[in-house]
């Protein structure tokens, strides 16, 4: 039976003395060690009764043993101002003038440790799930207060915020890639006289229509703008002045055949066209494209002009 003892003398969740009734011990394992914080030191001739808080040493040397020699089975709590007190599940024999004591550290305590554990890490886990969730729904929020920053809240266009972060940008791209970049100008025809005829929400189902019209008439490169009250702007990168002036064409021709049910008479629009010129700035290339306009209107409305 001596490789046992050998085997025990490194258990830790296990701890196994040999007490005297002085309260020295004679021998111990790392787990007893440990338990009153003398882990590594030798054993012998320690003085150990101290560290027996409940119940105390002269009370368990003076019990009585059983038939089997056993003086005590119960709980024992071991420890002192060093050391956290435990309390083990213990038992203590008399041999002699010997206590020989057996602990065994509580399992169950540790299963509920360890149940405290996988539950707080559940949580842990849950609330990082949500966490991450909101995270997720802010950066969608974010993303949908700066669409709508970028937004002609009546019509749907992108509005003059997104032209002044866009144009710039495609400018530097025609440039770059020497790229042909048109802009149109667009205003629709007589709508002073919409309003005053057929009133002014009649004239907001309009201006709806037609930027309805504007992004169905454009590519996803295009970028249609509401620059003004009746007057909206599209930009057209990689476009050549024959494309842009054609669909400028095609806009005129369904704007001027599209039926509103809110009117009798189709709404025209005329439109001035220009293609960015060689180190033209933003300003004067939308200058350009506002003097076609005007000739446009100049010329008898409901018409294209390049500028
Ligand atoms: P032209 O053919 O020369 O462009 O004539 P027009 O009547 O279209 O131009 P004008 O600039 O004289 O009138 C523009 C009108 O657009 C005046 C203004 O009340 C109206 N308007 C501007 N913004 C809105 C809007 O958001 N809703 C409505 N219903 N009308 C608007
Ligand atoms: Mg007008
Ligand atoms: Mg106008």
């Amino acid at each position: 039976m001596k490789w046992i003892g050998l085997e025990l003398k490194g258990l830790l969740t296990i701890a196994v003395a040999t007490i005297r009734d002085d309260g020295t011990l004679v021998k111990a394992n790392a787990g007893f060690l440990r338990l009153i914080n003398m882990e590594g030191e030798q054993p012998a001739g320690k003085r150990v009764a101290p560290f027996f808080i409940q119940p105390d040493f002269a009370l368990l040397a003076s019990m009585e043993a059983d038939t089997e020699g056993r003086i005590y089975n119960g709980l024992l709590t071991l420890g002192d101002y060093m050391t956290q007190a435990r309390t083990l599940r213990t038992r203590i024999w008399r041999v002699n003038s010997e206590l020989h004591l057996l602990a065994e550290y509580d399992i169950e305590e540790l299963e509920r440790l360890y149940d405290t554990v996988l539950a707080l890490n559940r949580d842990y886990a849950d609330a990082q799930f949500r966490l991450a969730q909101t995270n997720l729904k802010l950066q969608q929020r974010e993303a949908e207060i700066l669409t709508l920053s970028l937004t002609d809240q009546l019509t749907g266009v992108g509005n003059r915020r997104q032209l002044e972060q866009v144009l710039p940008v495609e400018i530097s791209r025609a440039e770059r890639t020497g790229e042909k970049f048109c802009v149109l100008m667009a205003d629709l025809d007589h709508f002073k006289k919409v309003n005053d005829t057929w009133g002014h929400d009649t004239g907001d189902e309009v201006l709806i229509r037609f930027g309805k019209l504007l992004r169905q008439q454009t590519r996803v490169t295009d970028t249609a703008i509401r620059f003004g009250g009746e007057e909206f702007i599209i930009l057209m990168p990689h476009t050549p002045l024959e494309q842009a002036t054609a669909i400028a064409e095609r806009i005129r021709g369904a704007m001027g055949s599209c039926q509103l049910e809110v009117l009798r008479d189709p709404i025209t629009v005329s439109i001035g066209v220009a293609e960015l010129a060689a180190g033209q700035q933003g300003t004067e290339f939308l200058r350009r494209a506002d003097t076609a306009l005007y000739k446009a209107k100049a010329s008898g409305r409901n018409r294209i002009m390049v500028g």
